[in-house]
């Protein structure tokens, strides 16, 4: 039986809350709403639905869980699994960053199972395109959905449950990433295997060696939350690299692939920074504090601005291989 007095798992105020009065008609009944804590000073229960998921200001919720003061009210806290799945249904803070990425999700899958079906056969599409597609879908689509898990359990009671969810937002990212990066070296280096083998083992190890850096404990610490951000940075600068050796391989701006194709890069690398600057920045939040806690905060441009680069570099990625397929290597020997 639960008691009347229940005392947050990880939350810093020490203060005992005490259930609604009128949630325990009889001490010696478990409650239905045990869950349904009230602390201290709160004077109402918000009228949202389902019943009974209680929304908390930033110094109410746990230590971990706070990330953004800027964003002072509307967080879910202390949520056993079932009720942060039924969270996804009522108007939280985070509402927004899960639904973004679960409408990107449905993006990506609708559009993949379109273009599997009626785009790439139009074009010619071989085997490995078809493989080289699916692994860049599949890249965003679990991306998008490791970003959704984070949104949904970040509020879990348990904090080792919440900080899981959060490494595995980091992979998500990571896998994205490399959903970039898969067709982007693969159909510029088209007439070149040796560079293409190159850089794509360059680019797995890369995504690897982040995947292993994950794993040290002081990773996903506060401590760490800079080079985190650097870490990212490199992994996606890094893709500068083999589009210059590309150009050049290709003979500079002369070129009529480098010169449609560089824009396309240039405008990724422009979403990705700019997605970048509100993650830090916590721009525009920082300016209105309190006034963007459900709708406009910057992780909510940062999810708008992922799901957009995705979509901006899977059409190049089928702008690119519906080339290849229209103007073949100029050497026939070449592979591909
Ligand atoms: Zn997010």
């Amino acid at each position: 039986m639960r008691s009347p007095y229940y005392k947050p798992q990880n939350g810093t105020h020490c203060t005992y809350t005490k259930l609604k009065p009128s949630a325990m008609p009889q001490k010696q009944k478990p409650s239905q709403t045990a869950h349904y804590i009230e602390l201290g000073g709160y004077q109402y229960w918000p009228v949202l639905v389902p019943r009974g998921i209680r929304l908390y200001t930033y110094e109410q919720i746990p230590v971990f869980l706070r990330d953004n003061p800027y964003i002072t009210d509307g967080y879910r806290a202390y949520l056993p699994s079932r009720l942060c799945i039924k969270s996804l249904f009522i108007v939280s803070n985070e509402s927004v960053n899960m639904w973004t990425h679960v409408l990107g999700f449905l993006l990506f899958f609708c559009l993949g199972v379109y273009n599997m079906v009626s785009v790439l056969p139009s074009v010619g599409a071989s085997r490995e395109d078809y493989v080289i597609y699916s692994i860049t879908l599949f890249c965003f689509e679990l991306s998008m959905l490791c970003s959704v898990g984070f949104h949904v359990f970040c509020c879990h009671r348990s904090e080792k449950t919440s900080r899981r969810w959060m490494a595995l937002d980091y992979a998500g990212l990571s896998i994205g990433i490399l959903g970039c990066y898969v067709p982007g070296v693969f159909y510029t280096f088209y007439c070149n295997n040796y560079w293409r083998q190159v850089y794509l083992v360059a680019v797995l190890a890369m995504i690897l060696a982040v995947f292993f850096a994950q794993i040290h404990p002081l990773y996903l610490s506060k401590q760490w939350k800079q080079l985190r951000s650097l870490i990212f940075c490199l992994v996606a600068g890094y893709g500068l690299v083999p589009t210059a050796h590309w150009i050049w391989l290709s003979g500079g701006f002369s070129s009529e692939l480098v010169q449609v194709f560089v824009p396309r890069v240039l405008g990724m690398y422009s979403l990705a920074a700019l997605a970048l600057v509100f993650y830090i920045s916590k721009v525009p939040e920082r300016y209105f504090p309190g006034q963007l806690n459900y709708v406009g905060s910057s992780h909510q441009l940062w999810h708008l601005l992922l799901v957009l680069m995705f979509y901006w570099w899977h059409q190049s990625s089928c702008f690119i291989m519906a080339y290849r397929h229209s103007q073949p290597c100029p050497d026939a020997a070449a592979p591909g």
